[in-house]
């Protein structure tokens, strides 16, 4: 049995059932045509970035894209302890850039088209209805009673994942009691291709840049009922408190109509493939959108499952692919999970020794250049920054 089935067609979904196609594998993909209302944009790094520019996405994602050159953290509580802004720059490890603030909306477009063009994959716009994992297949029914089976079903279905849970895979979920709002803003000084993060005591109010030098997405972490406050406002209100919000560090703020509200959780399975089923993108991790990584981490998912599939073609499915990809993807989501959830719960929490440990770690990134570099490439290659250290340490430097 050749096919492998792929459940789910957001940007996980998408770029799983090109990455396979291209190994030469016979895909089906199942789920609706991708959601053109979403306002969010999607911060992504260079690797990730070089990743869709395989699929041969590079100019298309470059036309609505807007470099991602510097990146800021200010510390914007009222607490008796607070950090040093930090500035990361691209420049200070030789890149151009960090990666690409990429529209939600037009990569998910760009991504259908290629699907579509892939001799490869057969799309069947509908959902999965059931699933019937076996020892040597896996069974999907659609929702127009079609039958798929499968060597390996991949997971790419979303936070609530109903493919996880018919692989018995369990998860651990908790409800943060934080929203976030996106929406776009036009501003009156230029943005410099930079990212500015505005530390809250309920979360991170995040600009991002957009092509156009006076434009830019925003995310706003805080609670839900300051959230439903703020989508109460209107836009000529709501773009007061923004910019008061942010220190009218972009001088005057003018939020554009079209706003949107998304609940948070925080999510990690007990395992990322069982039963012929692996989880990639937000099947197999869910956090807050801090530090953009959710994403990031879900291509890198895509990534390492397609090697999988690479070195066990006779059956993808095995335990002992899934044993393999289980092992790969283990250490890459526990830290990426781990380290955003522990700066969102350091930014909650009200106990000094918490503040204390945020403000010491912040002024020593803004201080030490070595420690900033460090961050840097690990934050945008996992692994890079050992790697760039490593040889020194071997010097005996
Ligand atoms: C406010 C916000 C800002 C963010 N910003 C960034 C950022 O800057 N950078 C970054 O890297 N990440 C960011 N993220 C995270 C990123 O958005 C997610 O990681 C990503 O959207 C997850 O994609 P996905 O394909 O896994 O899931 P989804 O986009 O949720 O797709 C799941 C798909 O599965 C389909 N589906 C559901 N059930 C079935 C079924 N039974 N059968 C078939 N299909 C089904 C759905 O229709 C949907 O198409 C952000 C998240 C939020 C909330």
């Amino acid at each position: 049995m050749d096919t492998i089935l792929v459940a789910g067609t957001g940007p996980a979904g998408l770029t799983a059932a090109m990455a396979l196609a291209e190994l030469g594998r016979d895909v089906v993909l199942a789920g609706p045509p991708p959601s053109s209302t979403d306002r969010r944009t999607s911060a992504l790094m260079r690797p990730a970035v070089a990743f869709l520019d395989g699929f041969g996405l590079g100019e298309t994602l470059k036309e609505v894209a807007a470099p991602l050159a510097a990146m800021r953290i200010i510390d914007a509580t009222n607490r008796l302890i607070r950090s040093p802004a930090v500035t990361f720059r691209a420049a200070e490890i030789g890149e151009e850039s960090f990666g690409l603030n990429i529209p939600n909306a037009e990569l998910n477009a760009a991504l259908a088209e290629k699907v579509r063009e892939n001799g490869n994959i057969t799309w069947q716009e509908q959902i999965v209805h059931a699933w019937r994992p076996a020892a040597n297949h896996v069974e999907a029914e659609l929702a127009d009673g079609t039958i798929i089976r499968a060597a390996l079903a991949v997971a790419a279905d979303g936070r609530n994942s109903p493919a996880r849970g018919a692989a018995g895979i369990t998860i651990r979920r908790r409800d943060l009691h934080q929203s976030a709002l996106v929406l776009n803003f036009a501003h009156a000084r230029h943005h410099g291709f930079a990212s500015t993060e505005f530390h809250t005591e309920h979360g991170p109010c995040t600009q991002v840049p957009l092509p156009d030098g006076l434009r830019s997405s925003l995310v706003w972490v805080m609670r839900p009922w300051q959230a439903e406050e703020l989508m109460a406002l209107d836009d000529a209100a709501l773009s007061e408190r923004l910019e008061e919000r942010q220190q009218s560090f972009l001088g005057k703020v003018t939020v554009e109509p079209g706003r949107q509200v998304f609940p948070l959780v925080s999510a990690l399975p007990m395992r990322f493939a069982a039963r012929r089923i692996a989880l990639v993108g937000e099947a197999a991790h869910v956090f807050p959108p801090i530090t953009a990584q959710g994403l990031n981490l879900g291509l890198r998912d895509v990534m390492d499952l397609a090697e999988v599939v690479r070195t066990h073609m006779a059956d993808p499915g095995s335990t002992a692919a899934l044993l393999r990809y289980d092992a790969r993807r283990r250490p890459d989501i526990l830290a990426r999970s781990g380290a955003v959830n522990l700066v969102n719960a350091s930014l909650l929490s009200d106990l000094l020794p918490a503040q204390l440990l945020r403000s010491a770690g912040l002024s020593l990134l803004g201080s030490a250049s070595g420690l900033r570099g460090f961050f840097m490439r690990e934050g945008m290659r996992p692994g890079s920054g050992f790697a760039a250290i490593l040889p020194s340490i071997l010097r005996g430097a």
